[in-house]
């Protein structure tokens, strides 16, 4: 009987520190594992060290690594879709390179996926090495995330999963270009099994992460997902305008028993800012709505490749 092809996609960026212990934790595992064959394909988002001759050499003494050179740093999320477009693999696992996702879950999750699942995905049960400020925040997030959406969006659940052929071709299908690859794991839907680790703290090198970066995965976590910002909007503008004609019947009502008076510069000046202020946030909330429709209506292709292992691409096959 043939064995199933079990592909391991790694996006790298700038892990030079890390990849020789990746790789052998990498190939400790595959060695006990004989009764797959496995494929593990760096995705080199674009790294300004050596990454990327590291990775080849390691190709050069085990044909199981494979390489994708994207043709400049695109970031993880789509790393990950060229990854995904390349994998052979009758299921794919997901794994950071920083080892932050430890290896040794990889036979567990094959396990599941035998068992019939097809998105086994590993939860973190604790964030060493990772700031309480940063906890805290992404606690927060998703409590807020997941009120705006009736998909369930796994909080704590990273990249770090076991995707069967099937949804690795749904998540193909979907080429938006600003991608929040967590939600669409949730969105595609198929039968999930979550299972717990403890995360570590990265084995080595820095994070590629900033608050500035968050943010904006953030904001495009909840405008890629849900349009109920817009919602809020129209309530919150009804329940503004409401007001202001209670107010409106106020003051004409008053004007006409009591007379004109002149002073009233502070509730005018505070109602002034208040709508002003007010309407450059919907503004900015509109605004992102359409920025992303304007990105998506360009419809370009999500990235370019520069090599496929030793192959020169010219354009993407896809
Ligand atoms: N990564 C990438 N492109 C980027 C940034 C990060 O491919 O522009 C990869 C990185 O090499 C790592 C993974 O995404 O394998 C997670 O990055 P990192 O460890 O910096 O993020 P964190 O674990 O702090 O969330
Ligand atoms: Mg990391």
């Amino acid at each position: 009987m043939e064995k199933k092809l079990v592909t391991i996609l790694v996006p790298a960026y700038n892990e030079q520190e890390v990849l020789p212990m990746l790789y052998e934790r990498l190939v400790n595992l595959i060695d006990g594992l004989p009764n797959y064959d496995f494929e593990v394909l760096f995705v080199n988002d674009g790294s300004k060290d050596n990454t990327l001759n590291i990775i080849m050499e390691l190709r050069q003494k085990d044909q199981r690594i494979c390489y994708l050179n994207l043709s400049r740093n695109y970031g993880k999320e789509t790393a990950m879709i060229a990854g995904l477009d390349y994998a052979k693999g009758d299921a794919v696992i997901i794994i950071d390179a920083d080892l932050q996702d430890p290896p040794e879950l990889i036979p567990e999750m094959i396990k599941y996926w035998e068992e019939g699942y097809d998105d086994i995905y590993a939860k973190r049960r604790s964030r060493k090495g990772e700031t309480f400020l940063k906890k805290f925040t992404s606690k927060m997030y998703y409590k807020i995330l997941q009120s705006f959406t009736r998909i369930d969006i796994g909080k704590d659940a990273g990249d770090f999963r076991l995707l069967d052929r099937r949804c690795v071709e749904a998540l193909k299908l979907m080429r938006e270009s600003q991608r929040y690859t967590k939600g669409l794991y949730s969105w595609i839907g198929y039968n999930k099994k979550e299972i717990l680790f403890d995360r570590d703290p990265r084995a080595a090198g820095k994070t590629k992460w900033n608050y500035g970066k968050l943010v904006n995965l953030s904001i495009d976590g909840i405008t890629s997902f849900t349009t109920a910002p817009l919602r809020w909007a129209t309530f919150f503008g009804l329940a503004v305008s409401f007001i202001g004609f209670v107010y409106m019947i106020y003051t004409i009502v008053k004007t006409i028993v009591k007379g004109i008076d002149v002073p009233g510069y502070a509730s005018t000046i505070v109602i002034i800012l208040f709508l002003g202020g007010i309407q450059l946030v919907f503004l900015g909330v509109l605004g992102e709505y359409l920025g992303r429709a304007f990105y998506e209506t360009k419809s370009r292709p999500l990235y370019f490749i520069d090599r496929y292992n030793e192959e020169r691409e010219t354009n993407i096959k896809k």
